[in-house]
């Protein structure tokens, strides 16, 4: 799975992606591994699996990842081939889900591409870049469906609907926010490659006094609240450049210094656990002395296809999963104890796994 951060230059794009970087390699378990310059892998912290990693004490730790790219240069104009627009478009395209970060800093020092800080007009300005490279892609599609139509009247529907899709893009809205009106059309957008359809948190990247100064009397986060509400999109307070210096603290020192600015936490831990949920993914976890490890699966996975993460001779020779609640394993103590109350239980092939299962898989080989 990977999460593209984009926005227009100077927003703190990098920054984050370095504290995210470097917040990584200062915590073991956590660890982070640039690929390139602009990709890594990130972890998810889990405080689930740290409690795990107490009880168990392993020999090996390991949590779960999502990949992060940082989508540097879109700028107005990309989808029209400006700057290096078509190469950042596909760069888009390929990822799950986007982190857009959005400026809400003032610094004179820091130029601004359009002169002044307009978070609604930021936003705007890269989501319609993505809108008009969807308006291009919806064209070619009805042309093609529309000549299929001709021999086949169930593709009538399909130059219908996108018709009506491409007129509410048109009025300058993304895709996520359009409405089907049957799981059919769902089905028929879902093999679209649309960028405004991919899900989105909006990073709202604020000065260090902003961030720790609360949020309600501040002008531009509020105007990000609103645009994202309009979309049904969340949104996330960052401060980038506090992230940044929080990295080469030791811990003692960054509580202190978030205690000062009346910060409980850094927010990465949020922005990339948001993220996770927001691509739909949920952990299931395994536990015992050799490994406690966390499995990214898709909400909604059967335990059979759980099992086929580890191995696929676990989804071949499913027979049952033994599954207990991260919860329920706290409140006994230990595995035993858990064992005895009757807490764990025998799932069989139409488990729907839950986040937070404590798993182990019997197979036949
Ligand atoms: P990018 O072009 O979006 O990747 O932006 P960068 O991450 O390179 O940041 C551009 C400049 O803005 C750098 O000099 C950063 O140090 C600065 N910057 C980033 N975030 C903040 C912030 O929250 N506050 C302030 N004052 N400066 C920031």
């Amino acid at each position: 799975m990977k999460l593209g951060i984009v926005g227009l230059p100077n927003v703190g794009k990098s920054t984050l992606f370095n504290a995210i970087t470097n917040a990584g390699a200062g915590s073991a378990n956590y660890p982070f591994c640039t690929i390139e310059p602009n990709v890594g892998m990130v972890s998810v912290p889990d405080k689930r699996l740290d409690k795990l990693a107490e009880m168990y004490e392993p020999e090996k730790f390991t949590p779960a990842t999502i990949e992060l790219v940082d989508i540097a240069g879109l700028v107005k104009g990309a989808s029209k081939g400006e700057g290096l627009g078509n190469k950042f478009l596909s760069n888009i395209r390929e990822v799950d889900a986007i982190i857009h970060v959005v400026r809400c800093f003032e610094d004179g020092e820091i130029v601004h591409v359009d002169g002044s800080i307009g978070p609604k007009r930021d936003i705007e300005t890269i989501n319609l870049e993505l809108i008009f490279s969807d308006i291009d892609i919806l064209e070619r599609r009805i042309d093609r469906s529309a000549k299929a139509a001709k021999g086949d009247k169930k593709f009538l529907q399909e130059v219908e609907l996108l018709g009506r899709l491409k007129t509410f893009l048109e009025e300058g809205n993304s895709a996520r926010g359009f409405v089907c009106e049957s799981d059919e059309e769902r089905a028929i957008l879902a093999g679209l490659p649309l960028l405004s359809a991919k899900p989105v948190i909006y990073a709202a990247n604020l000065s260090e006094q902003d961030f720790g100064g609360g949020l309600d009397g501040n002008l531009f986060y509020q105007e990000v609240c609103a645009l994202a509400q309009d979309e049904g999109a969340q949104v996330m307070p960052i401060c980038a450049k506090l992230e940044e210096e929080l990295v080469d603290m030791s811990p003692e020192d960054k509580m202190l210094f978030l205690q000062e600015l009346g910060l409980q936490e850094s927010s990465l831990d949020r922005l990339i656990r948001a993220s996770y949920s927001l691509l739909g993914l949920i952990s299931y976890l395994t536990a015992g002395k050799p490994e406690v490890r966390a499995w990214t699966i898709k909400k909604g996975t059967k335990a059979p296809q759980a099992a086929g993460k580890i191995h696929s001779d676990f989804e071949k020779g499913f027979i049952r999963a033994e599954v207990i609640s991260f919860d329920d394993l706290m409140a006994c103590g230990t595995m035993a104890a858990a064992k005895e109350k009757g807490l764990l239980r025998l799932e069989g092939k139409d488990y729907v796994m839950q986040d937070g299962d404590i798993v182990l898989f019997r197979f036949n080989v």
